[in-house]
């Protein structure tokens, strides 16, 4: 069975407001927001591989806390899979023993506590008998999103995206598609600011569901806090056929 549970998925904070991590089959992680914060102590040590859409904060913010939580009792090292470009990212700027110490060379440089693993669109690795591939979507940075297949069930997640065809093309080129989880940032009235920093708008997302092939139920994530009504509203309204639902934090996916 393929179990996706959701942890954060908001595009901000606030009270019940966590940013993007999901959690599959309790242990992988997809992004290491402040979602990872919901999980126990107990449940963060099941935490075996995690796989990063991109460098932003929002998505990495916890990883760093995560590690320091689990220092002691880490037997193995975490796997961290990303883009080259976004784990030098995260070296440079997180565990540059400025902001953070570097965990790549903690306890010792032979056995830390992290290690990263330079991943490339279109790139699959096996986990437990899931696969997980890579797929370049276009942002403000180099970002990835990923597709999890466990015995002919899938569900793809965009990552932070604005329109592209890469990410399309990808979920074309396979047979099926059960659940899509889709970023749509910002409402109708911040359509500039989504074009500057590459995120969707519903119109932009409405246009760009019509190159997808199949009929996936589609959850929308990273809305802005406060505008989810307003963003899955216009979503609908431009796209009343589709399968539509504001992603919530906190659910559980099985399929
Ligand atoms: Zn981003
Ligand atoms: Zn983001």
């Amino acid at each position: 069975m393929l179990k996706l549970r959701i942890l954060g998925c908001s595009g901000g904070v606030g009270r019940g407001l966590r940013t993007t991590s999901l959690l599959v089959n309790d242990s992988v992680l997809i992004d290491a927001g402040s979602g990872v914060g919901e999980l126990t102590l107990e449940e963060m040590s099941a935490v075996k591989h995690l796989f990063i859409t991109h460098s932003h904060l929002d998505h990495i913010n916890f990883l760093p806390l995560l590690l320091d939580s689990m220092f002691e009792s880490l037997i193995e090292p975490i796997i961290v899979h990303a883009q080259p470009v976004t784990i030098r990212a995260i070296k440079d700027h997180i565990f540059n023993w400025t902001i953070w110490p570097d965990f790549t060379k903690l306890p010792t440089p032979e056995k830390a506590v992290v290690k990263f693993v330079e991943m490339l669109p279109n790139d699959k690795v096996e986990i437990d008998g899931h696969e997980y591939e890579m797929i370049e979507v276009s942002h403000i940075v180099p970002a990835v999103g990923y597709r999890v297949e466990f015995e002919g069930k899938s569900f793809a997640f965009s990552g932070d995206t604005s329109s592209n065809d890469s990410f399309w093309n990808n979920l074309n080129a396979h047979d099926d598609l059960d659940v899509l989880i889709v970023e749509t940032a910002f409402p109708e009235a911040m359509y500039d600011l989504a074009l500057k920093a590459r995120h969707y708008a519903p119109s932009l997302l409405v246009e760009d569901l019509k190159k997808l092939r199949h009929k996936p139920d589609i959850y929308l994530t990273h809305l802005k806090p406060g505008l989810e009504n307003q963003i899955m509203t216009e979503v609908k309204t431009a796209a009343p056929s589709l399968s539509i639902n504001i992603l919530q934090s906190d659910s559980n996916f099985e399929l």
